[in-house]
């Protein structure tokens, strides 16, 4: 079975560590267009069936990675 984000702080985590480092992200609150992979991520807290396993996942080291990543710090 692929796995999701066990509770709340392994989903903050995520979001700190990528989202909110990403040139994809959309704040929907300021009017933008959401990511569509962190959209299903929101998406699958009431369905899990529509998690982005293809895209999100736990890596070998255990870490949670998004390989659609694209860091802002990035020349
Ligand atoms: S591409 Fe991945 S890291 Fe970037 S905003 Fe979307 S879900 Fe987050």
């Amino acid at each position: 079975m692929s796995e999701v984000f066990a509770n709340g702080a392994e989903y903050d985590y995520f979001i700190m560590k990528f989202c909110d480092r990403c040139q994809k992200y959309g704040d929907v609150f300021e009017g933008e267009k959401p990511c569509p992979i962190e959209d299903r991520i929101n998406t699958a807290m009431m369905n899990d069936r529509v998690f982005p396993h293809e895209q999100v996942f736990r890596g070998d080291n255990g870490e949670w990675t998004c390989t659609e990543f694209e860091n802002t710090e990035a020349e």
